[in-house]
């Protein structure tokens, strides 16, 4: 992994409380509640969901583009690696921990920090399967 990482700020809710957890954090932290924000949907079967697992997943992670250092040409010719854009998209693998019990429909959000790129705010989505593999 070229990147130091950590996922913090990992935080629960169900689609009940999911509002008034968004109100809260709107609050507190000043943020809204869809910007910026990363989505993405893990499927989990029955058992997995009752006895927790930790999930890889690969988040997508915007950084300035390494060939050409953000200036998106070299020399005279465009970037050939960001296509001119000096920015670059790299997968970010986090472990994300499923505690056990979780219900489907249950969203994980978390924040992750990568040196080099803005922090990315992902949420979860928690889907169970309904037929037993
Ligand atoms: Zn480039």
């Amino acid at each position: 992994m070229p990147y130091e990482c950590f996922a913090d700020e990992v935080a629960i809710d169900f689609p009940s409380v999911g509002r008034v957890v968004e109100r809260m954090r709107d609050r507190f932290l000043g943020e809204r509640a869809d910007a910026d924000v990363l989505r993405a949907d893990v499927s989990l079967s029955k058992h997995e969901a009752s006895s927790g697992l930790v999930v890889p997943i690969a988040v997508p992670v915007r950084t300035t583009c390494a060939r050409c250092g953000g200036r998106g040409e070299t020399w005279t010719e465009p970037c050939a690696d960001c296509l001119g854009a000096g920015e670059s998209w790299r997968h970010h693998s986090v472990r994300l921990s499923v505690p056990r019990g979780i219900a489907d429909g249950a969203r994980l959000r978390f924040r992750l920090r990568v040196p080099d790129a803005s922090s990315i705010r992902v949420e979860v989505r928690v889907a169970i399967r309904s037929a037993t593999v």
